[in-house]
């Protein structure tokens, strides 16, 4: 993939990354699992036979920084992710033997891009990782996810200049595991979107943050059938206000493709458009800050590569 891609050096007229390692796809799941390699190839045929790779930098995914894995999971979580040996984590959630290699360069992907942005090279970028992060809890590992990718990239970014960190979750089920690193925290805000109630059951209204972090947890819950109009109210009105309020230094996007209506894990009824209308009205708010984009779920493979692309078109806009 990466020798198909041009150079980012001597060229700064691109100012949107991607990044993507092939190590995402050594992150081996059972047979009809839904978060499975599929998943990115579809993203990279699509992202590349649309010619939208020429008109994106290219940046090096590394492993996260232990220090940052450090600031959101607990110690001996990391060293149960080092044993040897396939197995299950929960009845969803498998470990491959490459699985934790993988889960550090995700992780590590979403750090490589803030440091992109804090070096000037590209002011936004989308990164495209597998396993995917936003269910992982400090000490545990769930919902196909190992690392929190957004929350180990969140606190990396404070550690590099951005002192204030939005975070916004449109995947169709709530971050438990972003919401636990941050519930406590009025740095790093985080802002959800999800079918309610639904897997993992957490994120009602009425969770809003503990101690010096109430308020900078904001939760949208909605039912079953809910769609573009639903959508366009969580962000047109609250999001705005809210990130207007918080004033972030940069944002990081848990982008789920799970709550489109061609997605077969889960019940909300987002168009094309309205894919299109959430990433417009995060980038437009956000139009000032650096805005870094993770994959998180999304499991009809074509409906997911051409969500992808949609969301790149309103990053290179
Ligand atoms: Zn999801």
């Amino acid at each position: 993939m990466a020798e198909r891609m041009v150079p980012l050096v001597g060229d700064d007229t691109r100012r949107v990354g991607f990044l993507y390692d092939p190590l995402f796809l050594e992150h081996r799941t059972p047979p009809g699992h839904p978060e499975s390699p599929r998943r990115l190839k579809s993203i990279l045929d699509h992202v590349s036979s649309s010619g939208m790779l020429e008109r994106l930098a290219n940046i090096p995914v590394t492993p996260a920084p232990r220090e940052a894995l450090l600031a959101v999971h607990d110690r001996a979580y990391l060293d149960e992710l080092a044993l040897p040996g396939e197995r299950y984590l929960d009845p969803d959630t498998f470990i491959s033997s490459r699985s934790r290699e993988a889960a550090m360069a995700a992780a590590g992907a979403v750090c490589n891009a803030l440091n992109s942005c804090r070096a000037g090279q590209i002011s936004r970028a989308f990164c495209a990782v597998r396993p995917p992060g936003h269910h992982a809890e400090p000490a545990r590992g769930m919902g196909f996810c190992l690392i929190n990718n957004a929350a180990v990239a969140a606190r990396y970014a404070q550690r590099i200049g951005y002192a204030r960190v939005m975070i916004v979750d449109f995947d169709v089920h709530h971050g438990n595991g972003t919401q636990a690193a941050f519930y406590d925290d009025d740095t790093v805000f985080y802002f959800s979107t999800h079918e309610y109630p639904h897997y993992p059951g957490t994120g009602a209204a009425g969770e809003r943050g503990a101690g010096k972090g109430v308020g900078f947890t904001r939760n949208i819950p909605l039912s079953p059938g809910s769609g573009d109009a639903e959508m366009r109210h969580a962000y047109h009105e609250v999001f705005r206000a809210e990130t207007a309020a918080f004033r972030p230094d940069c944002c990081i996007v848990s982008a789920g493709y799970d709550l489109h209506e061609g997605d077969p894990l889960a019940d909300l009824n987002v168009s094309d458009q309205g894919v299109r209308e959430i990433v417009r009205t995060i980038v437009a708010a956000c139009a000032d800050i650096p805005l870094v984009c993770t994959l998180e779920g999304g499991y009809h493979p074509a409906t997911l590569a051409r969500c992808v692309g949609i969301t790149l078109e309103e990053l290179l806009l």
